[in-house]
């Protein structure tokens, strides 16, 4: 057996298994960490588009595909992937195998599309290794014990399936090889001068995360967290260092503000005239729930009059939407009107830094208001402002909190700060 701190999970994201050139360049980085003599175990995404594709073909059949069925159908993508790179492998002189999930021992529970990983029973993965091969898994699916049946893990879950391989074969890192070069303060393609940030704590990332930082499923940052699993987050295109998400405790002071993020992919739900009386509320997000919906920004408003219906409305992601409102329609006759809108987006601030720090909402808001860009709801966590505003206004807002926190690549001393104006990005 190799020793456990030996070993290394990398996961290759959908572009860096795109094409035949893509597979062979990722096999010779696990060749590579092979040679240097760690116990090598890869995650692999279906490749580019491919899972995108395959679920349109479900629609193309289907106007509510069957989820069980859902599911072997997008199981493919990952396995395809994982068998073309143990055959780059083996021509490379190295030997390899590929698991589906289900061999590899992760085992979930059986909400079909969006499974949880509630096991992992890595014997056939540690069997591969002590054979000297380098163990390729399918990201992204499970099988559950209950049903027996294949599982995914959501849109973006192979991220999931590495880190919780990392945690059950306690390997040291899990390197996250993608088509970016790791975590950026914003989107680049936004923000030019957006910088790529050096070291992460887990905590701004599940916050990233959740507020719509595409780099990492969010399920991923909160298993690493929760197992303590550093992520090197970085380039398969480049060999340069990329992003750390570490423990709070293994990063230097935090920043004031770390990152912008935005999301264009949110809807939100008005529901309008509701009786204002104990448990409503409670009905309304346990229907949600039931139906697996991930809500986010809420709002209810105590109606001022005696008697008088108060309003709530909340966000949810734009694909949730349908399941949403049906949710509440089965609900019967609990408001007067449910009122939907597509044309919202949301933009936030993360940094650690902002807890002890106090005016840092206000000058959210004063940035928005000097843009004239409207906020129509806001929530905040200890490390996250959220401001929900109209969606073609999300760059505009992206940029004037980049810039007004200063956030860019020029923006960063090489020496002490000395006058008034300090940087809060860390050098
Ligand atoms: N292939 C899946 C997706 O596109 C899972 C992943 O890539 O992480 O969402
Ligand atoms: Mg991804």
């Amino acid at each position: 057996m190799p020793e456990r701190d030996d070993i290394v999970v990398m996961k290759f994201g959908g572009t860096s298994v795109a094409g035949p050139e893509e597979i062979k360049r990722a096999a010779r980085r696990m060749v590579a960490a092979r040679e240097a003599g760690n116990s090598v175990v890869a995650v692999l995404s279906a490749r580019g588009k491919t899972t995108d594709e395959l679920v349109e073909s479900a629609y193309e059949i289907s106007d509510r595909p069957d989820p069980r069925e859902m599911d072997m159908l997008l199981s493919t993508g990952e396995r395809i992937s994982c068998a073309l790179a143990a055959m780059a492998i083996n021509d490379m002189g190295h030997k390899a195998v590929s698991l589906t999930g289900s061999q590899a021992g992760i085992v979930t529970d059986s909400s079909h599309t969006k499974a949880k990983i509630i096991d992992v029973r890595a014997d056939r993965i540690r069997e591969g290794l002590g054979e000297d091969k380098i163990v390729l898994v399918a990201g992204f699916q499970g099988v559950s014990t209950d049903s027996r049946d294949v599982t995914t893990l959501g849109r973006g879950g192979s991220d999931t399936t590495a880190v919780a391989l990392a945690a059950a074969l306690g390997a040291s890192v899990c390197e996250i090889y993608t088509d970016v070069t790791g975590v950026f303060s914003a989107d680049p393609r936004i923000v030019p001068d957006a910088r790529k940030l050096p070291v992460v704590s887990f905590e701004e990332m599940l916050d990233m995360a959740a507020s719509g930082a595409g780099v990492l499923q969010l399920r991923s940052v909160e298993y690493a967290r929760n197992y303590n699993i550093p992520i090197h987050c970085r380039s398969s295109f480049e060999d340069l260092p990329g992003t750390l998400v570490l423990p709070e405790s293994e990063t230097m002071e935090r920043p004031i503000i770390t990152a912008v993020t935005h999301s264009t992919d949110e809807a939100r739900v008005a529901v309008i005239g509701v009786k204002d009386e104990p448990g409503i509320a409670g009905r309304i997000f346990t229907a949600l729930a039931e139906a697996n919906v991930n809500v986010d920004v809420i709002i209810q408003n105590e109606p001022v009059h005696e008697g008088a219906l108060a309003d709530l409305s909340f966000t949810v992601e734009t694909g949730d939407l349908t399941t949403a409102t049906d949710a509440i329609a089965s609900l019967g006759d609990i408001s007067q009107e449910v009122r939907t809108d597509e044309q919202i987006g949301k933009v936030s601030i993360v940094g650690a830094g902002m807890r002890s720090h106090p005016g840092v909402a206000a000058k959210v808001f004063e940035v928005l208001g000097e843009k004239e860009i409207n906020i129509e709801m806001i929530s905040t966590s200890s490390i996250r402002i959220s401001c929900v505003i109209q969606a073609d206004r999300v760059p505009d807002a992206v940029r004037a909190l980049h810039a007004a926190f200063d956030l860019g690549e020029d923006q960063i001393l090489t020496e002490a700060p000395t006058g008034e104006h300090r940087p809060v990005s860390q050098p």
